[in-house]
């Protein structure tokens, strides 16, 4: 029997089961943005209610005008990769600005943020051994397979877990790998026990701070410096298509790390630089970042509301305690029917489900350029969706999160 290579399950099967129940939900183009923070999808004005530009930094003017000025300079493209002809003086202001703020000796730009986490694929060799949380985004999952160390998942967040796996396995090197906060359920690792865990082993720890960069710690500068744990960091990795609303990644630490992976790195070496714009966009959102800490208050201030709103009404939360909100569902199918009801009032949040999470679920978002209105028609939407499809709920309101 000839199989089709391409014909592979994934989201396209997700996609065929919700179709069947008439759920149409991914791939959707928005059209544009109106001033008062909704976006225009088929024509209609919605609450963007999944977008991962916590800051509201993507449509900010001086974001802008930043790109602008350097598409100008530099052209659109680098035309070739850093260490050869990509290298513009712009990704060297980024990373010694970036390297800067995370309280790290170097960084390095990537692309994207999938290829700096690419990247630790050039740390895991013959004889070592990565300790990767069960729900790591798969960009890190990918960089860890494509090294030639073996590979062990330890139970989500579990610290006895993963002293278990540490003690038993035999390793040269040893790797430490998660997700700051995680991308998906919204949870935070638990940082200051995982470090002890690596210096105890001797292990490397490595972060993601994809979406804690810009969110938590009191100068936004990730779950490092909320945990005070800044000048023990072995590697940071994190994106510029969150809090910075741009595009492209970086990795971060001591100097030796970094410089390694810049060097051997294949998704560091072999693929075209970062484009300046994205690159310049990135510099500015840092400045506003820092010079407007009402902007993660603001995000603060929403999630808080979501998470308490959503609650109010007997939907749960948890485990989340950042501004990533998810409210979980026994299936797609139920999740799916839910999703469709949001959108037909308005509220367009991200239907995510197996094997990308645990559970089926809708992720909801709100920025810093949403505010108390946006929030209001979110709850009011999820109260009229839940009471129309008697979505099973708890018989008490749950009592509030307190936000990391
Ligand atoms: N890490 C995490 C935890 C993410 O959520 C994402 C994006 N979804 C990435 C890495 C990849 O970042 P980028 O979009 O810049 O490729």
């Amino acid at each position: 029997m000839v199989v089709d290579p391409f014909a592979k399950g994934g989201l396209q099967d997700a996609e065929a089961v919700l179709r069947a129940h008439g759920v149409d939900a991914y791939f959707r183009a928005v059209e544009g943005w109106t001033d008062d923070g909704f976006a225009v999808l088929g024509g209609r004005t919605v609450v963007m209610a999944g977008s991962n530009d916590y800051l509201g930094l993507s449509r900010d003017p001086r974001v802008i005008a930043a790109a602008v000025e350097a598409l100008g300079r530099y052209g659109a493209s680098v035309s070739g990769s850093r260490p050869l002809n990509g290298t513009v003086d712009l990704h060297e202001r980024l990373e010694a600005r970036i390297a800067g703020f995370l309280g790290q000796e170097a960084a390095a730009v990537a692309t994207t943020g999938f290829q700096a986490n690419l990247a630790l694929a050039a740390a895991l060799g013959p004889g070592d051994v990565a300790f990767s949380d069960a729900r790591n985004h798969a960009s890190l999952i990918d960089g860890l397979r494509l090294g030639t160390g073996k590979i062990l998942t330890y139970r989500h967040g579990d610290l006895d877990h993963l002293r278990r796996r540490l003690t038993t396995a035999p390793a040269e090197g040893r790797l430490i790998v998660t997700d700051g906060v995680f991308s998906m359920e919204g949870d935070v690792a638990p940082l200051r026990g995982l470090r002890d865990l690596a210096d105890e082993f001797d292990a490397k720890l490595i972060v993601d701070s994809a979406h804690d960069l810009g969110v938590l710690g009191t100068r936004g500068a990730g779950l490092h410096e909320a945990a005070g744990l800044e000048d023990r960091a072995d590697l940071i990795t994190a994106t510029f298509s969150k809090a910075l609303g741009s595009t492209g990644g970086v990795i971060a630490g001591p100097a030796a790390n970094v410089t390694r992976l810049r060097y051997n790195a294949r998704s560091l070496v072999f693929s075209a630089g970062l484009p300046p714009a994205s690159a310049a966009a990135a510099l500015q959102a840092l400045d506003i970042l820092e010079a407007e800490p009402q902007r993660r208050e603001r995000l603060r201030r929403l999630a808080r509301l979501l998470h308490d709103g959503l609650r109010a009404i007997g939907l749960d939360t948890r485990p989340s305690t950042t501004p990533i909100v998810p409210v979980a569902f026994p299936d797609m199918a139920q999740a799916g029917a839910f999703w469709a009801g949001l959108t037909e009032a308005g509220v367009v949040v991200n239907l995510v489900g197996p094997p990308a999470t645990s559970r089926a679920m809708l992720r909801v978002t709100l920025t810093a350029a949403h505010d108390e209105g946006h929030a209001e028609r979110v709850i009011q939407a999820f109260t009229r969706v839940a009471d129309r499809l008697r979505t099973p709920r708890a018989a008490q309101p749950l009592p509030p999160v307190e936000i990391s």
